[in-house]
């Protein structure tokens, strides 16, 4: 039997694989318009990390992670013997712990200094039950702002986050945003315990997974998928209704600026999302077709005590996630075009095997000139070798025949229009592929 791809994961095939970089450059793009530079942090980490950032009550962190474990740490288990400390390693499920981390063990963040913008491109793991937007290792473009108090920081990168799905092509009607504010150690302790009664008074209705967790996080209740549980949580006492004075000003100003910015969004105070460092500030974006029930395509919010948690100075922070492969299937709903994997600009066919060694030294010549460029080692005839060529995107293709060759010269084909033209063979690696074509008078290839 063949193997399988292990469950969960999927290849990004040619083609998909370059639109992964293309999205990757794209964010880069958009969001370094915002100030932000590129970190790249381990895939794995000490599972403390996770345990502290994220929060031991946690879905992610109680059972969606994929331990790593070394050889010797795994004969150790086997003699049934425990991995302590900085030995038990765990592959990061989401990419903000780890930035944190890398941010406060560099000291990206002094006291006073301006915040610093950190975003990061990378596969992160989570050992989820697979189905339709849900993968065991998927991608995520994320970012983190750290150092930033005000609530303008809060709608700067939520309004970035909505244009980044506009520039990628994913139509604002198709998407919706849902905003909320988790409150402050000042208020929400206070709500917590308000939800906690609700659900300990109305014990019966619930499935036994929220009676378990409302012992360490009530909250968790509102993304519980049992639609019992689900009806239930609509008597809940709503966050909203808890947030101190100075939580109320702080999501009101993000409210205004994000009208100001002309970004819509709708007031949602059951979103919790399902990380423990969330304070203040919590939004996802969704998409209204193509996804079912996995229906986030990004999310975050803010996290003024993470820094803390790992062992920092206090440093308020804020940042997002967004979900490549989700982003994907929004894009298919959507009807985007995904372009093919283009893999040369030239290709060298040959008429005959006589004329093969000059073609042959022609493809090395054009390709150490900067160009990408492919030719037959299959011995095909001519019209396969075109389509071949224009399988591989090639823009123009120029065609080595024994009686041009004596005289010096060769074919050059606009594998756009079909039209021929004799160019003179010295020189041809300083030409370009617009430069051929126009030497050969045939206008510029397809752009
Ligand atoms: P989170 O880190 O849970 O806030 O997720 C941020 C984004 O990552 C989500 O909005 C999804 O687009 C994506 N995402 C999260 N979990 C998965 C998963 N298991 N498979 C695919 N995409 C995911």
């Amino acid at each position: 039997m063949t193997i399988q791809a292990a469950e969960g994961t999927k290849d990004l095939l040619p083609g998909e694989a370059q639109h992964w970089e293309d999205f990757k450059r794209m964010s880069a793009e958009v969001f370094g318009r915002y100030g932000y530079v590129l970190i790249d942090t381990p895939v794995f980490e000490q599972t403390e990390l996770f345990v502290r950032g994220i929060g031991e009550a946690t879905d992610v962190v109680s059972k969606e992670m994929f331990q790593a474990v070394s050889g010797e740490n795994l004969k150790r288990l086997v003699a049934g013997e425990a991995i302590k400390g900085k030995s038990r390693l765990s592959l990061r499920p989401e990419g903000t712990a780890g930035v944190v981390r890398a941010a406060v063990q560099h000291n990206l963040v002094p006291p006073g200094a301006a915040p610093v913008k950190l975003m990061y491109a990378g596969p992160m793991f989570r050992a989820e039950r697979p189905q339709k937007g849900r993968q065991r290792q998927f991608n995520q473009v994320g970012i983190e702002c750290l150092g930033a108090q005000a609530p303008s920081a809060d709608a700067e990168a939520i309004i970035m986050l909505m244009r980044f799905f506009e520039a990628i092509g994913i139509p604002a009607e198709a998407t919706c945003l849902l905003v909320n504010s988790l409150g402050c150690d000042e208020c929400r302790p206070a709500y917590r315990e308000r939800l906690y009664r609700h659900l300990q008074d109305n014990a019966a209705l619930f499935c036994e997974e929220c009676l378990r967790r409302a012992e360490s996080n009530p909250l968790r209740a509102f993304d519980c998928k049992n639609p019992q549980c689900a009806s239930a949580m609509e008597q809940a006492p709503m966050i909203t209704e808890s947030l101190c004075g100075a939580c109320q000003e702080h999501h009101g100003q993000v409210k205004s600026y994000l009208a100001i910015a002309g970004v819509p969004y709708r007031e949602e105070p059951r979103l919790v999302r399902g990380l423990d460092y969330y304070t203040r500030t919590v939004f996802e974006a969704q998409v209204t077709e193509g996804l079912g029930s996995q229906n986030a395509i990004g999310g975050g919010g803010r996290y003024d005590k993470l820094a803390e948690e790992v062992g920092g100075n206090p440093t308020p922070g804020l940042g997002f996630a967004i979900g490549y492969e989700r982003c994907v299937l929004a894009l298919k709903a959507a009807g985007y075009e995904f372009p093919s994997a283009s893999t040369c600009d030239v290709f060298v066919a040959c008429v005959d095997g006589t004329v093969q060694d000059a073609a042959f030294e022609a493809v090395q010549t054009l390709r150490d000139s900067g160009l990408s460029c492919e030719m037959d080692h299959q011995g095909r005839s001519l019209k396969s070798q075109f389509k071949l060529a224009d399988r591989q995107g090639a823009s123009l293709v120029l065609i080595f025949g024994p009686d041009e060759l004596a005289e010096g010269s060769v074919t050059v084909r606009n594998m756009e229009t079909h039209e021929e033209a004799k160019v003179s063979l010295e020189g041809i690696a300083d030409k370009g592929c617009g430069g051929l074509l126009g030497l050969a008078g045939i206008g510029q290839p397809p752009v």
